[in-house]
């Protein structure tokens, strides 16, 4: 695939805070992918860690004499030009014109003949180095590591300080090639990296071609939910921990905040702005839909600092052959998963269909322009939404004549229009968690209030999450006639459907699937998200080519 060029000068920061050369020693790419594009999460040790700092953060001056000798003071922040560094120190100890810098570590202390790792020497060594040019005398540090109460001593000998000095050039070097590090090939080392669900290392080598075996390192599913509040007259407010939903002051659904991943409201409720900044705070965004299902917005906290991703992806998009190569990606998925859903699900669909449908994902292949893309991918719809009448049970009284829409004619087509809002929400959702502008696509062109970014990755899971939905629906007899209001020429789901519907899209979502390409199980609203990654690794450079999700 064509490779979008660089345009980003990265301005490295004058002062590189001390905290990434410890992570740099870790793995170059986390302090990469921390520090560059300044994404975060947090696991037990990260915030183990910060609790044990915030200790130290809290107990100036009643640190025990016995505990730290000749304790001076705490939190102390340095900076120095020459090192260029910026350090924000534990505790600094003072005696007869000499200082030791203490540095906290949580767990105890490891196994190993210097009774400490590697990048937490450096990063002691470096707040020494930044002592001697702010004119102090400083010739060991002391890591005291909370989990054995133990202080073990570290000399600033000339092998520690020219391996401390020459990490600092290669990192610096690294952020200013702006050039992502590969991941670490099979390290023992990625099962505890809090980054690891950002960095996708085990996958990224498989799909550079290289013989590793994929672990699944990091949870297949996640154990919080979007909330959804549907109808009139509901008011949300968080009450203390928990999130509650009430109608007319009577409570119809109380739930842990800590369970909640978004919330989601169709038609008006009222929301406190107390409530609103809570769950800006905590990165649970709140989307709004019409009472029709019609997405209309989104209100989250800060939005993801990854800028570089941006650029990379408006430049892709002004990029014809590049926008071509997603796009042929997208509409090739979408094939593949429209001819494994029309085997699995229509029991008359004859072979003829099946290979009309695989010549069409080659031709797509193939294609050289956007118009004929556009035809194929139109002639594939044509053919595979002629089998849903065939794949809809005849015992439930529905059927289906080809899809339409704005509005929808029928019952199925009412069900669709509204479950592809639904899901082209969550990959909104995702993909500016990510750090993609979602209103930017490659195969759908900008246009007004448009998702079209959303709408492209959409392609893929169109026929295995939302047609998918749409058929257990109606095959399974949930839906009858009385869930539907007719106007008109239109129709559109009541209140009630709309419930049914959500909450088989949610047990949809949370279903576990065998990834095609990695071997592990892991659930579709996970999927969503590594395929945003993998997208954003291909505009970085990383990654040759977009690997759509298809199942077999
Ligand atoms: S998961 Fe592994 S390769 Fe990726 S950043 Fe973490 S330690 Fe490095």
């Amino acid at each position: 695939m064509k490779k979008v060029d660089k345009i980003v000068e990265q301005k490295v920061p004058r002062l590189i805070p001390v905290r990434m050369l410890n992570e740099f020693a870790y793995c170059p790419r986390l302090c990469f992918i921390e520090w560059v594009q300044s994404e975060f999460r947090d696991s037990a040790d990260t915030v183990e860690g910060r609790y044990y700092h915030r200790r130290v953060d809290t107990r100036k001056g009643r640190v025990s004499e016995e505990a730290f000798e000749a304790f001076h003071t705490s939190s102390v922040t340095l900076s120095g030009e020459e090192i260029g560094i910026v350090a924000r120190i534990d505790i600094l100890e003072g005696e007869k014109g000499k200082v030791v810098p203490v540095e906290y570590k949580r767990g105890a202390v490891p196994q190993v003949p210097e009774n400490a790792y590697e990048p937490e020497r450096v990063q002691l060594c470096a707040q020494g180095l930044l002592l001697r040019e702010n004119s102090y005398v400083c010739e060991e540090g002391v890591l005291y590591f909370a989990g054995s109460r133990r202080r073990v001593v570290v000399p600033f000998d000339e092998e520690l300080v020219a391996r401390t000095r020459q990490l600092l050039v290669e990192l610096r070097a690294m952020a200013e090639g702006c050039e992502i590090p590969p991941p670490l090939v099979d390290s023992p080392k990625c099962p505890r990296c809090s980054l690891v669900g950002v960095c996708l290392p085990d996958e990224v080598n498989v799909l550079k071609g290289k013989e590793v075996t994929v672990r699944r390192l990091y949870a297949g599913r996640d154990d919080y939910y979007p909330v959804y509040a549907v109808g009139y007259d509901l008011s949300v407010r968080s009450k203390g921990e928990r999130v509650e939903i009430s109608r007319d002051n009577t409570r119809v659904q109380s739930l842990p905040l800590r369970e909640v991943s978004q919330l989601n409201i169709y038609g008006n409720a009222y929301v406190s702005l107390y409530s609103v900044k809570k769950m800006m705070r905590r990165g649970v965004p709140i989307c709004y839909f019409s009472y029709g299902g019609w997405f209309e917005g989104i209100t989250t906290g800060n939005v993801n600092k990854n800028v570089e991703l941006r650029i990379m992806q408006f430049k892709a998009a002004f990029d014809s052959l590049v926008s071509l190569e997603f796009a042929k990606r997208f509409v090739s998925g979408k094939i593949r998963n429209s001819r494994t859903f029309v085997r699995r699900n229509d029991k008359d669909v004859s072979g003829k269909v099946l290979r009309q449908l695989s010549r069409l994902i080659k031709r797509v292949e193939e294609a050289d322009n956007m118009e004929v893309l556009l035809g194929l991918e139109g002639a594939a719809a044509q053919l595979y939404f002629s089998r849903f009448s065939s794949m809809l049970k005849e015992d439930y009284g529905f059927s289906f004549e080809g899809r339409n829409r704005r509005p929808p004619m029928d019952p199925v087509n009412a069900v669709l229009s509204y479950v592809y809002g639904v899901l082209v929400k969550e990959l909104f959702v995702t993909l500016l968690a990510v750090g993609f502008d979602p209103y930017l696509g490659f195969f759908h062109k900008p246009r007004y209030g448009r998702p079209a970014l959303a709408l492209d990755l959409m392609e893929e899971f169109r026929p295995i999450v939302a047609d998918s939905v749409m058929l257990r629906l109606f095959n399974s007899g949930q839906m009858s006639e009385d869930d539907f209001s007719y106007s008109g020429l239109g129709v559109s789901l009541k209140s009630k459907a709309k419930k049914k519907l959500l909450s088989t899209f949610e047990r949809r979502m949370s279903m576990e699937v065998k990834h095609p390409l990695f071997g592990y199980s892991v659930s579709y609203r996970r999927v969503l998200e590594v395929q945003a990654r993998l997208l954003s690794r291909v505009l970085s450079g990383e990654l040759e080519e977009y690997p759509a999700f298809c199942t077999r």
